[in-house]
């Protein structure tokens, strides 16, 4: 079952180099994901033939136009090809407004429902959960308000060895073991044992989205043991100040915050238009944090299970 992120454009505030403004197509399992829509994004999607009409919901971390611009283009285009699945929008509440008002002024009437949750940008909080996934908000430090997004597989459940299986076990003791329970007796006596019956499950992955932010140390709790990292580095440290003062990061702190949380790889991204060569931003990231890469557009990075 797949767990991968595509990058469809890696770029702030103005797209140049041949890169683009920020988008991230993510396929966990059997749901389609859309992260952040800068402009664009639609020829993006067609260049790597990711399909838009499959996306169930798109997340938008905040309101500066690298981010958004390119969404009402998107939905336009997903009901003009006869989208009539439902689709969610997670993002800032004032989006809706700005939604509206576009539509109004052309008269157009979605053919699918869009379901708009408002999200909470203080809190951290819960906002998609399903059997087998759960999309929890990371609040972040920038000049408007803005979230990070943690997706995250539930703990798989235990498999069963039959060829180990007593005969007369049943259903409710099946379920326990998987679940991950040893079947006890009437006395609070081990009847079946988990050991002896199961192999573990498989591995929960987990993908960590964190754009447009102040390094923020103290994340590295929340990061903790996460597969994969995309974090923005906007900045090489030899431009730090700047980065503070813009609410941004740099490379350096981007690979110290996956360092200290231990993550298993970093992406970064959301690179300023002052570097048209990347490299050095590699470089700096993987002088702290060896497994350390771009963001390159049409890349795709995978979660193996
Ligand atoms: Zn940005
Ligand atoms: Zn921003």
């Amino acid at each position: 079952m797949p767990f991968e992120v595509t990058i469809l454009g890696s770029n702030s505030a103005i797209p140049i180099h041949g890169r683009h403004h920020t988008a991230q197509y993510l396929k966990i399992q059997n749901h389609n994901f859309l992260i952040d829509c800068g402009e664009g994004t639609q020829l993006r999607l067609q260049k790597f033939r990711l399909k838009a009409q499959r996306l169930e919901a798109i997340f938008i971390s905040h309101l500066h136009g690298d981010h958004y611009l390119g969404l009402v283009g998107l939905l336009s285009s997903m009901h003009l090809q006869g989208r009539t699945k439902d689709l969610h929008l997670y993002a800032p509440p004032q989006l809706s407004e700005i939604i509206t008002v576009q539509l109004r002024y052309s008269q157009t009437t979605f053919q699918y429902n869009l379901i708009f949750h408002p999200l909470e940008m203080d809190e951290t909080v819960l906002i998609f959960e399903n059997s087998k996934i759960t999309v929890t908000t990371i609040p972040l430090q920038h000049r408007i308000p803005c979230v990070g997004f943690l997706f995250k597989e539930k703990q798989h459940p235990y498999r069963i060895i039959k060829e180990n299986l007593p005969d007369d076990i049943n259903r409710e003791e099946i379920i326990q073991l998987k679940e991950g329970k040893d079947v006890l007796d009437k006395n609070g006596k081990v009847k079946y044992s988990l050991k002896q019956l199961t192999h573990p499950g498989r591995r929960s992955r987990s993908y960590a989205y964190c754009t447009d932010t102040l390094y923020i140390p103290e994340l590295a709790e929340t990061l903790k043991g996460v597969d994969l990292l995309y974090h923005e580095a906007t900045f090489l440290t030899e431009k730090e100040l700047w980065a503070t003062n813009t609410y941004h990061s740099t490379a350096g702190q981007a690979a110290k915050l996956a360092f200290d949380a231990g993550i298993g790889k970093l992406i970064i991204g959301h690179f300023s238009a002052r570097y048209k060569d990347l490299s050095p931003l590699q470089k700096e990231a993987q002088e702290i944090f060896k497994n350390s890469h771009l963001a390159i557009e049409g890349q795709t990075f995978s979660i193996s299970s």
